[in-house]
């Protein structure tokens, strides 16, 4: 390895280090490709799209080359019943709510997504976290486990609709309430194709028509003037994404 490489690596690495630290505090603007002050590499960067500034409560969003990392712990920044009595988030069930024994703890969760998603040919999404949302929430499909529908499920999600699985990994299924408060048409987050997830809205306040089978379609957003291919929430199973668009990443923990 020559000098000049080593030189390189290391301001990746720092760059790296950077990021981790900062997390999702940083807006998306600091996050800068490493200047060339060599000449020998060829090192293609991408700079990280503005909108995962959106991203907060520690969750953590750094570039691996043409991949967005983004690390959580998956802990909502509301309360729930969830959280067990005793907790500083915890809060009564309300009326009508069937409480299952699970409880919210913090997780290790990695997901790994195109910077520059792409389409693809549809795929189903898998049970277990498909996306994550701006607050570090998991996001898992329309099925419970077995590929079961929700029904019997829904009647356990808290007042912003989540709940937490067998292994205390607390997820939404449906729309995030806690999140579309901000607005119907929020950015609520990415799934692992790398798409941006919407709320039940369209930037100028009216529902999305022709949604195809994944729950996406392609237009403007706060975020993407340009338009680019989204998901929207909506009222009815599958409620979140029938199924990627894209290519999709990883996700491990
Ligand atoms: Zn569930
Ligand atoms: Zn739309």
């Amino acid at each position: 390895m020559t000098i000049t490489k080593l030189l390189h690596f290391v301001a990746i690495g720092s760059t790296a280090a950077l990021l981790a630290t900062c997390g999702g505090e940083t807006s998306a603007t600091s996050v800068t490709a490493p200047t060339s002050s060599t000449t020998t590499t060829t090192t293609t960067t991408t700079t990280l799209p503005a909108v995962y500034g959106k991203f907060g409560n520690g969750v953590q969003v750094s570039m691996d080359g043409q991949t967005v990392v983004i690390r959580t712990t998956d802990v909502p920044d509301h309360t729930s019943p969830y959280f067990g009595a005793g907790n500083s988030g915890y809060e009564a069930p309300q009326t009508g709510m069937v409480v299952n024994p699970n409880r919210i703890a913090s997780q290790t969760i990695v997901f790994r997504v195109p910077v520059s998603p792409s389409a693809a040919a549809a795929s189903d999404t898998p049970l277990g976290p498909m996306g994550v949302a701006t607050n570090g929430v998991v996001l898992f499909n329309q099925y419970a486990a077995g590929r079961m529908p929700l029904t019997n499920e829904i009647f356990s999600f808290d007042r912003f609709n989540g709940h937490p699985s067998p292994s205390n990994q607390y997820h939404y299924h449906v729309e995030p309430l806690w999140l579309t408060a901000k607005g119907k048409a929020a950015f609520i987050g990415v799934l692992l194709d790398g798409f941006p997830v919407y709320g039940t809205q369209d930037e100028n306040g009216s529902a999305p028509g022709n949604l195809d089978g994944c729950n996406g379609h392609v237009g403007a957003t706060s975020d993407f003037p340009q338009g680019i291919y989204h998901y929207h929430i909506v009222s009815a199973p599958p409620y979140i994404a029938g199924c990627f668009h894209g290519a999709a990443g990883t996700v491990a923990g």
